[in-house]
């Protein structure tokens, strides 16, 4: 079969992939001249910075598209263990390195935090049940055909549903099983992974410290975009066509079936149609005239970020790959994003510096930090003013963490913030995670990886099902590919 692909982000590039594979002659339409979508690099006065995410797990979900294509993965991709999963800075000045090995990671917590270590392995232990229960159901399945529920796997992960701890949560579940306010922060933070808030989500989001806790945290060769690239080098190896620049104008649909795409103002006829486009737009400019599936579509977003991306002519020993300077009051901060839809003056602060590993990223004797801040979906907000006014705040409060007048340390710089994020990729408000993940059946009623109404319409990517993050996206691919039959 011919297939189109909308759009080359990390959810297109492994459908894309998947259905060559499976001997389809697949085009990939991308209106950008680059394949990646968020998962992308820019380059700054000498300073190279991975522009979206920062955090690799589950690498399997990479390296799978290789070995499937009977490729060896380290031919393409490299990526090693980081052996932190980041550093934590709060604000009474306790510093504590959380390892992504729960051994080391509850010694630690003891030794820093004076909780015992077997209240964190028993915690641990509870995060890898629900990955274990969830992982197969929720991750690796369309949740929207029958066939799903038939399966023994889903059957007995049904019977356990009660220990999911839906009816609490996150930070309540957090509370409960810790019982440390610093701890209970840490492990909140979570939620932040798909834009969640914690005193909102459910605790069933607690499967994600299992992820970087206990499976670890990883860090490709040349950076997070080199996965893009050479999964992109290996879809073009497999006869994937690209076409750059190249925005889709419109799904022409005839008799409710999709019957290819309009590009440059062409129709271009294809047998099956795949969005990897954010499903909002893609229903609202690609095929305004069909009914929508407006209680999806009507979802509230998950959180969107700004990012300042800083060359800093400094070397600090005490940061590493990752860091958190987390906020005083974290109730408070989430208040801000989820209810004044807004920053609040006291942020939690992120800051990746992929330099700490790949040293060529930055001039020698300097760092290249990526700081970001959790931020709303936006909704029509003064950004010039937040930004400018976070931007501030976030120098303040990392001057004195660090003891250096971290303005001054600034060579370079750029930002990005939620309208760029739409700009540069069409996700619908700039959210960063698609429709969020804080209501109990939030997983339930994101839009299937299918079109109910139109045949041989597919979607793939963080907006749909299974959800955002890389290693969801991938999974998104999967699923489409063994749809279409
Ligand atoms: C700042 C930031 C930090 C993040 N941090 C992490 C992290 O640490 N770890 C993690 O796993 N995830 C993280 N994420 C989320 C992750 O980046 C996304 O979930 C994932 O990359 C989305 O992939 P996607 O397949 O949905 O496509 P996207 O990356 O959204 O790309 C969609 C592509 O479709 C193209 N397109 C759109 N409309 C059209 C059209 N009409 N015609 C042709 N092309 C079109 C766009 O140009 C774009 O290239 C982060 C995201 C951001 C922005």
């Amino acid at each position: 079969m011919k297939i189109a692909v909308i759009g080359a982000g990390i959810g297109g590039l492994g459908a894309a992939i998947r259905l060559s594979l499976k001997g389809h002659e697949v085009t990939v339409f991308e209106a950008n001249n680059y394949a990646g979508g968020k998962l992308t690099d820019i380059e700054v006065g000498g300073y190279r910075f991975d522009a979206g995410p920062s955090l690799f797990t589950m690498p399997e979900n990479v390296t799978d598209l290789f070995t499937d294509a009977g490729k060896n993965p380290d031919d393409y991709f490299r990526y090693k263990r980081v052996g932190e999963s980041c550093r934590y800075f709060y604000p009474d000045g306790t510093h504590f390195i959380a390892y992504d090995e729960p051994d080391r990671f509850a010694e630690e917590c003891e030794k820093v935090l004076g909780v015992p270590q077997k209240k964190v392995r028993d915690y641990l232990a509870h995060s890898e049940k629900l990955f274990n229960l969830t992982a197969d159901l929720f991750m690796k399945n369309s949740l929207h055909k029958l066939r799903t529920y038939l399966s023994f796997d889903t059957f007995k992960s049904f019977l356990q549903i009660h220990r999911l701890e839906l009816t609490k949560t996150m930070n309540k579940a957090n509370e409960d099983r810790l019982g440390h306010p610093k701890l209970v922060q840490l492990f909140n933070r979570f939620a932040t992974y798909n834009g969640s808030n914690p005193y909102i989500a459910p605790g069933v989001l607690n499967i994600i410290p299992h992820l970087e806790m206990s499976i670890g945290t990883f860090f490709p060769e040349g950076g997070m975009a080199s996965i893009s690239r050479s999964v992109e080098k290996l879809a073009r190896e497999l006869g994937v066509e690209f076409e750059f620049n190249a925005p889709v104008e419109q799904i022409l649909i005839d008799k409710n079936v999709a019957k290819g795409v309009r590009v440059h103002g062409k129709n271009r006829l294809f047998d099956r149609v795949v969005s990897n486009m954010d499903v909002v737009p893609t229903y609202r400019r690609l095929m305004p005239t069909q009914p929508a599936p407006e209680r999806t579509l009507r979802q509230d977003r998950s959180t969107s970020a700004v990012i300042f991306y800083w060359g800093i002519r400094k070397k600090f020993e005490n940061l590493g790959l990752q860091n958190i300077f987390f906020s005083e009051n974290y109730r408070e901060e989430f208040r801000f994003l989820s209810e004044v839809k807004n920053i609040s003056n006291d942020p939690t602060v992120y800051i990746h510096i992929s330099s700490v590993l790949e040293p060529d990223d930055a001039p020698a004797g300097c760092m290249n930090w990526y700081i970001l801040v959790n931020a709303p979906h936006n909704t029509g907000q003064n950004w010039d003013e937040i930004i400018a006014r976070t931007r501030k705040n976030v120098i303040k409060r990392l001057s004195k963490e660090l003891g250096e007048d971290i303005e001054s340390l600034i060579e370079v710089e750029d930002f990005l913030d939620p309208r760029r994020i739409e700009m540069r990729t069409s996700s619908f408000q700039g959210s960063l995670y698609g429709a969020s993940s804080n209501g109990l059946f939030n997983s339930f009623i994101r839009h299937p990886n299918f079109s109910q109404r139109v045949k041989g319409l597919y979607f793939c990517g963080g907006s749909v099902h299974p959800g955002g993050g890389i290693p969801l996206c991938l999974l998104s691919g999967k699923i489409v590919a063994d749809l279409i039959k």
